[in-house]
C-alpha cells in the first residue's frame, strides 16, 4: 500500500459520498483513514493508535481480528459463497443460525426473518406488523407509534420510525401512519420539573396511552422502541418506564417491538435489552452485534403471537431481500454467537465489566464540566453542562460536545458526541485494565475541554 494519507483523502473527496456527512465540508477537511485494527484498537494511516470506545459503530462487540470469524467466512466462501432463500431453498448456515437465535432469545421467539441490515429489519417490521393485523381482519390497524429522538435506521420506513427531525426534514418523511411521542429523557425533561426518575418514567410511559387514545385504539398496530436509545445519546430510561409501556401495550392489545440493533447480544449485560428492561416484545429487530460487524446481517425475531398468524393464516408474505439469510453472513454470525457463549461475554458485562464501568462513571460526576453520567451494561453517557449544580446546558451553537470530541480524536480515543452528551459503547471483550486506560483518556479529554470552555469565557 504505497498511497499516502493525502492521496487517500484526495481520492475519497473526489468519489466517496459518506453517510450522514456534509460532503463539501468533509472534502475540504479530509477524512481520517483507518487502516487496520486489533482487539479494541485502531490504527490510522499516520500510524496513530486509537482506543475504539464505540466498537466501530456499536457493533464490534467481540473486538477486532478474531480468527474464528475470519475462518468461518473463509470456509463458507469456499463452500458456497451465495445462495438465496426465495425459491423453496435454504442453506445450512442460515438454518443453523435460525435455530441458534431461537435458543439465545426469550422463549416467545422461535422464528426469524433475515435482512441485510438494521434499517431493512425495521422495514420488515412495518410490513409484517401491518400484514399481521390485515390477516386478522383488522386492516385499519396500521399506525405505529415511536418516539422523538429514536433511531431506527435510514431507509424510508426506518427513518420514518426514527424520531430525528433532521432526517424527517429531508425526503418527505415520515411515511403515513407513523407517529411519535416524547422520549423518556429524565435529565432534560423530568429533572427540570423536580420529578424523581421513577415518577418521570411513569409519566413518560403515560404519553403512549394518551397517544393511543388520540389516534383511536382500533387504529394502533404497534409501539416500537430501543430499550436504551443509542444514536439519540445513550438515553437510559428510568426503571419504571418499560414495565409501564408493556402494561399499556397489553391493555390495548398492541404489538410491542423492541429494536435491539444496539442493545442485543450482551450490550446491556443480558442477551437482550428487553430482558434488562423487563418487557416481553412480540418482535425484535437485530443487526450489528449478530456478526460483531464483521459482515452485514440483520433480521427480525418474530414472536409466536405473530408467527402463528402469519404461518397458519397468512399465505404468501410478499417481502424479502436478496441477502435474506446470506450463507457467509450467517456462518460468521454462528461463529460470533458461539464465541460470545464460550467466553461468557454477556455474564462478564453483567457481573464484572458493567458494574466496574458504572463505578468509574459515578466518579466522573465530580468533574466540573459533568452534569450527569450514567451507564447501562457497557454503554455510557456523560452530559457536559455549563452549570453542573443547576444542570444548565451550554448554548447549542457553541458545540461543546464537538470540542470534546476533537480532543478525543487528538488523544487517541473514539468517543461520540450527540449534542453535549459524550457517549461510549466499547467492545465487550475489554479487560478491567483497558477500562482504566479508557477512563484516563476520557478524563484527560474532559479536562482539556474544561480548559477550553473557561479560556473562551463560556462558563
Ligand atoms: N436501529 C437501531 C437501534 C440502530 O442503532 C441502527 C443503526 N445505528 C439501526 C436500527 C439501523 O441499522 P443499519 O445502519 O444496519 O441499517
Amino acid at each position: 500500500m504505497s498511497r499516502t494519507t493525502q492521496d487517500w483523502q484526495a481520492a475519497d473527496a473526489a468519489h466517496f459520498l459518506h453517510p450522514f456527512t456534509d460532503f463539501d465540508a468533509l472534502a475540504k477537511k479530509g477524512s481520517r483513514i483507518i487502516e487496520r485494527a486489533e482487539n479494541i484498537y485502531l490504527w490510522d494511516s499516520e500510524g496513530h493508535k486509537i482506543l475504539d470506545a464505540m466498537s466501530g459503530l456499536w457493533c464490534v462487540n467481540v473486538g477486532y481480528g478474531r480468527q474464528e470469524l475470519i475462518d468461518a467466512a473463509t470456509a463458507q466462501l469456499k463452500q458456497l459463497p451465495f445462495y438465496n432463500a426465495f425459491f423453496q431453498t435454504a442453506t445450512p448456515p442460515a438454518i443453523e443460525l435460525a435455530e441458534l437465535l431461537s435458543e439465545v432469545t426469550p422463549p416467545q421467539f422461535r422464528h426469524v426473518f433475515f435482512s441485510g441490515s438494521g434499517s431493512e429489519g425495521n422495514d420488515t417490521v412495518v410490513r409484517m406488523v401491518r400484514r399481521y393485523w390485515d390477516v386478522l381482519g383488522q386492516p385499519e390497524r396500521k399506525v405505529i407509534i415511536s418516539r422523538n429522538n429514536a433511531y431506527h435506521g435510514s431507509t424510508m420506513a426506518g427513518a420514518s420510525l426514527g424520531g430525528m427531525s433532521g432526517m424527517h426534514a429531508q425526503g418527505g418523511l415520515p411515511i403515513p401512519d407513523i407517529t411519535h411521542i416524547e422520549q423518556p429523557y429524565w435529565y432534560e425533561l423530568g429533572r427540570p420539573q423536580g420529578l424523581s426518575r421513577d415518577d418521570f418514567g411513569r409519566l413518560a410511559a403515560s404519553w403512549l396511552e394518551k397517544k393511543i387514545l388520540e389516534v383511536g385504539p382500533e387504529r394502533v398496530a404497534a409501539f416500537i422502541g430501543e430499550p436504551v436509545q443509542g444514536a439519540g445519546g445513550v438515553i437510559i430510561p428510568p426503571a419504571t418506564y418499560w414495565p409501564a409501556i408493556q402494561a399499556i401495550c397489553d391493555k390495548y392489545g398492541i404489538l410491542l417491538v423492541s429494536d435491539e440493533v444496539i442493545c442485543g447480544f450482551g450490550r446491556t449485560g443480558r442477551w437482550w435489552g428487553c430482558e434488562t428492561m423487563g418487557t416481553r416484545p412480540d418482535l425484535m429487530t437485530f443487526a450489528k452485534g449478530v456478526t460483531s460487524g464483521y459482515i452485514p446481517l440483520g433480521g427480525v425475531m418474530v414472536g409466536e403471537r405473530v408467527a402463528r398468524v402469519l404461518i397458519e393464516q397468512g399465505g404468501e408474505f410478499n417481502h424479502g431481500y436478496t441477502y435474506s439469510g446470506h450463507p457467509v453472513a450467517c456462518a460468521v454470525a454462528l461463529a460470533n454467537i458461539r464465541l460470545i457463549q464460550r467466553e461468557r461475554l454477556v455474564d462478564r458485562v453483567r457481573d464484572d465489566l458493567g458494574p466496574y464501568l458504572a463505578q468509574h462513571f459515578e466518579a466522573l460526576k465530580a468533574h466540573p464540566l459533568v452534569g450527569d453520567a450514567e451507564t447501562c451494561g457497557l454503554m455510557g453517557a456523560v452530559v457536559l453542562a455549563r452549570d453542573k449544580a443547576s444542570g444548565t446546558p451550554f448554548a447549542s451553537d457553541l458545540e461543546v460536545g464537538m470540542v470534546c470530541r476533537g480532543h478525543c480524536f487528538g488523544n487517541g480515543l473514539i468517543m461520540r458526541a450527540v449534542g453535549d452528551r459524550m457517549i461510549i459503547a466499547p467492545p465487550l471483550v475489554m479487560t478491567r485494565d483497558q477500562i482504566d486506560e479508557m477512563m484516563v483518556l476520557i478524563k484527560r479529554c474532559l479536562d482539556l475541554t474544561w480548559a477550553d470552555v473557561k479560556a473562551r469565557g463560556w462558563v
